[in-house]
């Protein structure tokens, strides 16, 4: 049976991640380690309610006639979502077509799970932190070879405006120059949808 570690579901959630009414599910498990991340106990691999897919549309349905009424549905996060593949599927088959199922994902991932996922998922939330590799390298200790290539095919597959991608001011990482920098070539790539804004480091 499929299961996954969940670290939080935030309900009620009004367009800040999605259209409409939203439920937040953060999963488990990312492959990245940004410095400031504010989700990092979802590293540890035992931290986190395992739900099923089924416990889990079980317990998102109590908003459902929110997410029918408003266009809104389920966001998934992190962690990163992506790497649920299965999970997701299977939610798809029990909450239906009506729901909005949204990802917020840093798209380094493997390929093919974007690919298996895409035809199920309505929008996507791209955490692309910075697009100058030695900056994203330095801040989330990964490369960004894979997001690039990813991103790349998600704007020639489907709608740019489906796609948000965030574009954050990183304390001591980037500069306001290195942002616009990062806008004018995501640009040049073909995003339509921009949220800019500041990392508060706590
Ligand atoms: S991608 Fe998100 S969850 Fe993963 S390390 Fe970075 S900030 Fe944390």
């Amino acid at each position: 049976m499929v299961k996954a570690r969940v670290i939080g579901i935030s309900r009620h959630r009004l367009t800040t991640d999605g259209d409409g009414v939203t439920t937040l599910v953060a999963f488990n498990g990312c492959p990245l380690r940004c410095k400031y991340c504010l989700n990092s106990h979802c590293w540890d691999p035992e931290r986190g309610k395992e739900y099923t897919p089924e416990t889990l549309y079980e317990e998102t349905k109590i908003d459902q006639l929110y997410f029918l009424a408003t266009h809104g549905g389920v966001t998934f996060g992190g962690g990163e979502p992506l790497l649920q593949v299965d999970f997701i599927k299977e939610f798809r088959e029990r909450c239906g077509t009506q729901w909005q199922l949204v990802a917020e994902s840093s798209l380094n991932v493997p390929f093919e799970n974007l690919e298996a996922l895409d035809p199920i998922l309505d929008g996507y939330i791209v955490d692309i932190k910075d697009m100058n590799p030695e900056i994203y390298q330095a801040y989330t200790g990964k490369d960004n070879v894979v997001v690039l290539k990813n991103l790349e095919w998600l704007l020639q597959h489907r709608d740019p405006n489906g796609i948000m991608v965030r574009v954050p001011h990183i304390p001591d990482f980037n500069t306001d120059e290195d942002v616009v920098k990062s806008m004018e070539r995501l640009k040049e790539m073909g995003v339509k949808n921009f949220d800019e804004f500041n990392y508060i480091i706590r």
